[in-house]
Protein backbone atom coordinates (compact mmCIF):
# COMPACT_ATOMS: atom_id res chain seq x y z
CA UNK A 1 0.00 0.00 0.00
CA UNK A 2 2.84 2.44 1.07
CA UNK A 3 6.52 2.10 0.71
CA UNK A 4 8.64 4.95 1.90
CA UNK A 5 12.51 4.49 0.64
CA UNK A 6 15.40 6.79 2.46
CA UNK A 7 13.56 10.03 2.98
CA UNK A 8 15.96 13.31 3.52
CA UNK A 9 14.33 16.32 4.40
CA UNK A 10 16.78 19.32 5.48
CA UNK A 11 15.83 22.84 6.18
CA UNK A 12 18.53 24.75 5.77
CA UNK A 13 21.45 23.09 7.78
CA UNK A 14 19.13 21.07 10.21
CA UNK A 15 17.82 17.72 9.17
CA UNK A 16 14.30 17.50 10.09
CA UNK A 17 14.28 13.66 8.11
CA UNK A 18 17.20 11.70 8.43
CA UNK A 19 16.71 8.77 6.34
CA UNK A 20 13.82 7.16 6.91
CA UNK A 21 12.28 3.94 5.32
CA UNK A 22 9.07 1.71 5.81
CA UNK A 23 6.39 -0.27 4.42
CA UNK A 24 2.75 -0.69 5.07
CA UNK A 25 0.08 -3.07 3.95
CA UNK A 26 -3.40 -2.81 3.66
CA UNK A 27 -5.71 -2.78 6.23
CA UNK A 28 -3.02 -1.86 8.97
CA UNK A 29 -3.50 0.73 11.48
CA UNK A 30 0.20 2.81 12.11
CA UNK A 31 1.17 5.22 14.42
CA UNK A 32 3.82 7.12 14.26
CA UNK A 33 5.09 7.87 17.89
CA UNK A 34 7.73 10.33 18.85
CA UNK A 35 8.21 13.72 20.87
CA UNK A 36 7.69 17.08 19.16
CA UNK A 37 9.89 17.91 16.78
CA UNK A 38 10.93 14.06 15.73
CA UNK A 39 10.08 14.71 12.28
CA UNK A 40 6.47 13.51 12.68
CA UNK A 41 4.92 16.07 10.35
CA UNK A 42 7.51 17.17 8.17
CA UNK A 43 7.37 12.61 6.87
CA UNK A 44 4.15 13.16 6.42
CA UNK A 45 3.98 16.06 4.55
CA UNK A 46 6.72 14.35 2.30
CA UNK A 47 4.26 11.14 1.87
CA UNK A 48 1.58 13.18 0.87
CA UNK A 49 2.84 14.97 -1.94
CA UNK A 50 2.57 18.51 0.38
CA UNK A 51 6.25 18.68 0.76
CA UNK A 52 9.44 17.12 -1.31
CA UNK A 53 12.11 15.57 0.18
CA UNK A 54 15.71 15.90 -0.85
CA UNK A 55 16.38 12.35 -0.78
CA UNK A 56 13.79 9.53 -1.08
CA UNK A 57 10.99 8.28 -2.73
CA UNK A 58 7.42 7.55 -1.80
CA UNK A 59 5.25 4.72 -4.03
CA UNK A 60 1.52 4.54 -3.24
CA UNK A 61 0.12 1.18 -4.54
CA UNK A 62 2.88 1.91 -6.74
CA UNK A 63 2.81 5.39 -7.69
CA UNK A 64 5.48 7.14 -6.84
CA UNK A 65 4.62 10.95 -5.13
CA UNK A 66 6.01 13.27 -7.26
CA UNK A 67 6.42 11.35 -10.48
CA UNK A 68 2.38 10.51 -10.76
CA UNK A 69 0.98 12.93 -8.06
CA UNK A 70 -2.53 12.88 -9.33
CA UNK A 71 -3.03 8.97 -8.87
CA UNK A 72 -1.16 8.83 -6.04
CA UNK A 73 -2.76 11.36 -4.22
CA UNK A 74 -6.04 10.21 -5.25
CA UNK A 75 -5.31 7.37 -2.93
CA UNK A 76 -4.50 9.25 0.26
CA UNK A 77 -7.06 11.40 2.57
CA UNK A 78 -4.88 13.63 4.99
CA UNK A 79 -5.78 15.57 7.91
CA UNK A 80 -2.51 17.72 8.34
CA UNK A 81 -1.54 19.11 11.73
CA UNK A 82 -3.73 22.50 11.18
CA UNK A 83 -6.45 21.30 9.17
CA UNK A 84 -7.45 24.12 6.40
CA UNK A 85 -10.80 24.39 6.84
CA UNK A 86 -12.72 28.04 5.64
CA UNK A 87 -14.29 29.23 9.02
CA UNK A 88 -16.70 31.16 6.92
CA UNK A 89 -18.58 28.10 5.30
CA UNK A 90 -21.04 25.63 6.07
CA UNK A 91 -19.77 21.86 6.80
CA UNK A 92 -22.41 20.83 3.99
CA UNK A 93 -20.88 23.95 1.92
CA UNK A 94 -16.90 22.85 2.92
CA UNK A 95 -17.75 19.27 2.03
CA UNK A 96 -18.83 19.73 -1.95
CA UNK A 97 -15.98 22.62 -1.83
CA UNK A 98 -13.29 19.79 -0.88
CA UNK A 99 -15.77 16.79 -3.43
CA UNK A 100 -14.88 19.24 -6.77
CA UNK A 101 -11.32 20.21 -4.91
CA UNK A 102 -10.47 16.21 -5.55
CA UNK A 103 -12.50 15.66 -9.05
CA UNK A 104 -14.57 13.22 -7.17
CA UNK A 105 -16.75 11.06 -8.87
CA UNK A 106 -18.43 9.16 -6.64
CA UNK A 107 -22.48 10.01 -6.95
CA UNK A 108 -22.69 13.34 -4.33
CA UNK A 109 -25.05 13.17 -2.05
CA UNK A 110 -25.10 9.26 -1.64
CA UNK A 111 -21.19 9.09 -0.89
CA UNK A 112 -21.43 12.88 1.44
CA UNK A 113 -23.89 11.35 3.21
CA UNK A 114 -21.96 8.68 3.82
CA UNK A 115 -18.98 10.44 4.94
CA UNK A 116 -21.36 12.36 7.25
CA UNK A 117 -22.82 9.35 8.95
CA UNK A 118 -19.36 7.83 9.51
CA UNK A 119 -17.83 10.49 11.53
CA UNK A 120 -21.37 11.45 13.39
CA UNK A 121 -21.59 15.46 11.80
CA UNK A 122 -25.15 14.79 10.10
CA UNK A 123 -26.68 17.33 12.63
CA UNK A 124 -24.14 19.79 11.91
CA UNK A 125 -24.11 20.12 8.15
CA UNK A 126 -25.64 23.85 8.01
CA UNK A 127 -23.52 25.43 10.45
CA UNK A 128 -20.48 27.70 9.72
CA UNK A 129 -17.09 25.63 10.82
CA UNK A 130 -16.43 28.39 12.83
CA UNK A 131 -19.13 28.00 15.40
CA UNK A 132 -18.57 24.74 15.95
CA UNK A 133 -16.46 23.13 19.11
CA UNK A 134 -12.91 21.68 18.26
CA UNK A 135 -14.27 18.30 18.61
CA UNK A 136 -16.59 18.90 15.73
CA UNK A 137 -14.16 20.58 13.44
CA UNK A 138 -11.67 18.15 14.17
CA UNK A 139 -14.34 15.62 12.52
CA UNK A 140 -14.97 17.85 9.57
CA UNK A 141 -11.76 17.69 9.22
CA UNK A 142 -11.65 14.03 9.16
CA UNK A 143 -14.52 13.68 7.07
CA UNK A 144 -12.70 15.80 4.55
CA UNK A 145 -10.08 13.21 4.78
CA UNK A 146 -13.07 10.67 3.69
CA UNK A 147 -14.15 12.15 0.52
CA UNK A 148 -13.70 9.92 -3.05
CA UNK A 149 -12.65 6.92 -0.28
CA UNK A 150 -9.36 7.02 -0.29
CA UNK A 151 -7.74 3.68 0.84
CA UNK A 152 -4.90 5.48 2.26
CA UNK A 153 -5.71 8.04 5.55
CA UNK A 154 -2.76 9.71 7.07
CA UNK A 155 -3.55 11.74 10.57
CA UNK A 156 -1.61 14.34 12.05
CA UNK A 157 -1.80 14.35 15.57
CA UNK A 158 -5.74 14.12 15.52
CA UNK A 159 -6.39 14.48 18.92
CA UNK A 160 -4.45 17.52 19.94
CA UNK A 161 -6.28 19.85 21.34
CA UNK A 162 -9.25 17.89 22.54
CA UNK A 163 -10.94 17.15 25.51
CA UNK A 164 -11.00 13.90 27.02
CA UNK A 165 -14.40 13.00 26.24
CA UNK A 166 -13.68 14.26 22.23
CA UNK A 167 -10.24 12.15 22.56
CA UNK A 168 -12.21 8.89 23.26
CA UNK A 169 -14.94 9.45 20.18
CA UNK A 170 -12.06 10.42 17.76
CA UNK A 171 -10.18 6.90 18.79
CA UNK A 172 -13.17 5.38 18.41
CA UNK A 173 -13.70 6.52 14.69
CA UNK A 174 -10.10 6.05 13.64
CA UNK A 175 -10.27 2.14 14.75
CA UNK A 176 -13.77 2.27 12.96
CA UNK A 177 -11.94 3.43 9.77
CA UNK A 178 -9.09 1.01 10.40
CA UNK A 179 -11.65 -1.71 9.55
CA UNK A 180 -12.13 -0.88 5.83
CA UNK A 181 -8.70 1.78 5.01
CA UNK A 182 -4.93 1.73 6.08
CA UNK A 183 -4.20 4.35 8.61
CA UNK A 184 -1.31 5.92 9.67
CA UNK A 185 -1.52 8.56 12.73
CA UNK A 186 1.14 10.57 14.40
CA UNK A 187 1.34 11.34 18.14
CA UNK A 188 3.17 12.22 20.93
CA UNK A 189 1.48 10.03 23.23
CA UNK A 190 2.67 6.32 24.17
CA UNK A 191 -0.94 5.65 25.55
CA UNK A 192 -2.65 6.53 22.22
CA UNK A 193 -0.62 4.54 20.00
CA UNK A 194 -1.34 1.40 22.51
CA UNK A 195 -4.99 2.44 22.52
CA UNK A 196 -5.38 2.48 18.18
CA UNK A 197 -2.81 1.37 16.00
CA UNK A 198 -1.60 -2.46 15.32
CA UNK A 199 1.40 -1.55 15.13
CA UNK A 200 4.33 1.74 16.06
CA UNK A 201 7.15 3.21 14.37
CA UNK A 202 8.70 5.60 16.33
CA UNK A 203 11.03 8.01 15.18
CA UNK A 204 13.29 10.44 17.36
CA UNK A 205 15.43 13.33 15.88
CA UNK A 206 14.12 12.51 12.12
CA UNK A 207 14.97 8.85 12.66
CA UNK A 208 13.29 5.21 13.26
CA UNK A 209 14.41 3.97 16.69
CA UNK A 210 11.76 1.15 16.38
CA UNK A 211 9.46 -0.31 14.41
CA UNK A 212 7.15 -3.15 15.30
CA UNK A 213 3.67 -4.59 16.65
CA UNK A 214 1.99 -3.04 19.25
CA UNK A 215 2.10 -5.99 21.66
CA UNK A 216 5.73 -6.58 20.60
CA UNK A 217 6.63 -2.84 21.89
CA UNK A 218 4.13 -3.50 24.71
CA UNK A 219 6.47 -6.25 26.05
CA UNK A 220 9.30 -4.31 27.40
CA UNK A 221 7.51 -1.52 27.87
CA UNK A 222 4.98 -3.23 30.73
CA UNK A 223 8.54 -4.68 32.22
CA UNK A 224 9.20 -1.09 33.42
CA UNK A 225 7.27 -1.30 36.45
CA UNK A 226 6.24 1.85 38.10
CA UNK A 227 2.91 2.18 40.53
CA UNK A 228 1.77 4.65 42.85
CA UNK A 229 1.15 3.69 46.42
CA UNK A 230 -0.65 5.21 48.91
CA UNK A 231 0.13 4.53 52.58
CA UNK A 232 -1.15 5.52 55.99
CA UNK A 233 1.25 6.44 58.20
CA UNK A 234 4.46 8.81 59.03
CA UNK A 235 5.60 10.20 55.46
CA UNK A 236 9.59 9.84 56.14
CA UNK A 237 8.89 6.05 57.90
CA UNK A 238 6.89 4.94 54.96
CA UNK A 239 9.28 6.17 52.48
CA UNK A 240 12.73 4.34 54.25
CA UNK A 241 10.80 1.19 54.33
CA UNK A 242 9.60 1.51 50.32
CA UNK A 243 13.23 2.30 49.65
CA UNK A 244 14.80 -0.75 51.23
CA UNK A 245 12.21 -3.18 49.54
CA UNK A 246 14.70 -5.66 47.72
CA UNK A 247 14.60 -4.57 43.80
CA UNK A 248 13.34 -0.88 44.22
CA UNK A 249 15.15 1.09 42.07
CA UNK A 250 13.83 4.26 43.65
CA UNK A 251 10.92 5.96 45.56
CA UNK A 252 9.77 9.64 45.69
CA UNK A 253 6.86 11.03 47.53
CA UNK A 254 4.02 12.69 45.69
CA UNK A 255 2.79 16.50 46.38
CA UNK A 256 -1.03 14.63 47.35
CA UNK A 257 -1.58 14.09 50.77
CA UNK A 258 -5.11 12.01 51.88
CA UNK A 259 -5.59 12.89 56.03
CA UNK A 260 -2.75 10.71 57.17
CA UNK A 261 -1.74 9.22 53.96
CA UNK A 262 0.29 10.08 51.70
CA UNK A 263 1.44 8.53 48.12
CA UNK A 264 4.61 7.78 46.51
CA UNK A 265 5.71 6.82 43.02
CA UNK A 266 7.90 3.67 43.42
CA UNK A 267 9.55 2.00 40.58
CA UNK A 268 11.11 -1.64 40.37
CA UNK A 269 13.95 -3.19 38.36
CA UNK A 270 12.95 -4.68 35.67
CA UNK A 271 11.65 -8.21 36.13
CA UNK A 272 10.88 -7.44 39.95
CA UNK A 273 7.51 -7.57 41.16
CA UNK A 274 7.63 -5.44 44.41
CA UNK A 275 4.05 -5.64 44.92
CA UNK A 276 4.02 -8.35 47.77
CA UNK A 277 6.93 -7.38 49.70
CA UNK A 278 5.55 -4.12 49.82
CA UNK A 279 2.43 -5.39 51.76
CA UNK A 280 4.13 -7.44 54.01
CA UNK A 281 7.00 -4.56 54.92
CA UNK A 282 4.12 -2.08 55.37
CA UNK A 283 1.37 -4.47 57.45
CA UNK A 284 4.32 -5.41 59.77
CA UNK A 285 5.02 -1.68 60.79
CA UNK A 286 0.97 -1.47 60.89
CA UNK A 287 0.66 0.71 57.92
CA UNK A 288 -1.87 0.40 56.00
CA UNK A 289 -1.86 0.65 51.94
CA UNK A 290 -4.80 2.37 51.08
CA UNK A 291 -4.68 2.04 47.44
CA UNK A 292 -2.12 0.97 44.22
CA UNK A 293 -2.05 1.60 41.14
CA UNK A 294 -0.32 1.11 38.49
CA UNK A 295 1.63 4.33 36.25
CA UNK A 296 1.63 3.59 32.73
CA UNK A 297 4.91 4.01 30.63
CA UNK A 298 5.68 7.42 29.11
CA UNK A 299 7.48 7.83 26.14
CA UNK A 300 10.38 8.86 27.74
CA UNK A 301 10.33 5.10 28.86
CA UNK A 302 10.22 3.68 25.78
CA UNK A 303 13.26 5.82 24.70
CA UNK A 304 14.94 4.60 27.65
CA UNK A 305 14.38 0.95 27.31
CA UNK A 306 14.99 1.16 23.75
CA UNK A 307 17.90 2.25 23.86
CA UNK A 308 19.12 0.09 26.86
CA UNK A 309 17.55 -3.11 24.73
CA UNK A 310 20.02 -1.74 21.46
CA UNK A 311 22.78 -0.55 23.63
CA UNK A 312 22.85 2.26 21.31
P1 LIG B 1 6.89 16.76 14.70
O1 LIG B 1 5.71 16.79 13.78
O2 LIG B 1 7.36 15.38 15.02
O3 LIG B 1 6.67 17.57 15.92
P2 LIG B 1 8.19 18.32 12.61
O4 LIG B 1 8.21 17.45 11.42
O5 LIG B 1 7.13 19.37 12.65
O6 LIG B 1 8.14 17.42 13.93
O7 LIG B 1 9.58 19.05 12.77
C1 LIG B 1 10.83 18.37 12.71
C2 LIG B 1 11.96 19.38 12.83
O8 LIG B 1 11.99 20.22 11.71
C3 LIG B 1 11.81 20.28 14.04
O9 LIG B 1 13.09 20.49 14.58
C4 LIG B 1 11.24 21.55 13.46
O10 LIG B 1 11.63 22.66 14.22
C5 LIG B 1 11.85 21.57 12.08
N1 LIG B 1 10.97 22.26 11.09
C6 LIG B 1 9.71 21.85 10.76
N2 LIG B 1 9.20 22.66 9.78
C7 LIG B 1 10.15 23.58 9.50
C8 LIG B 1 10.24 24.68 8.57
N3 LIG B 1 9.24 24.97 7.74
N4 LIG B 1 11.39 25.40 8.58
C9 LIG B 1 12.42 25.08 9.40
N5 LIG B 1 12.41 24.06 10.28
C10 LIG B 1 11.30 23.31 10.34
MG1 LIG C 1 3.87 17.60 14.07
Amino acid sequence: MLKVENLVKKYGNATAVAGISFSIEKGEIVGFLGPNGAGKSTTMNIITGYLSSNVGNVYIDGDEILEKPESAKKKIGYLPEQPPLYMEMTVGEYLNFVYELRGCNLPRKEHLDEVCSVVKIKDVQNRVIRNLSKGYKQRVGIASALIGNPPLIILDEPTIGLDPKQIIEVRNLIRALGKNHTVILSTHILSEAQAVCDRMIIIDHGRIIADGKTEEINKFIVDNRRYKVTVSGPQNEVLSILKKLPGVLHCEPLAERDGDAASFAIESQSGVDIRKAMFYALAERNYPILGLEAIGASLEDVFISLIDKEGV
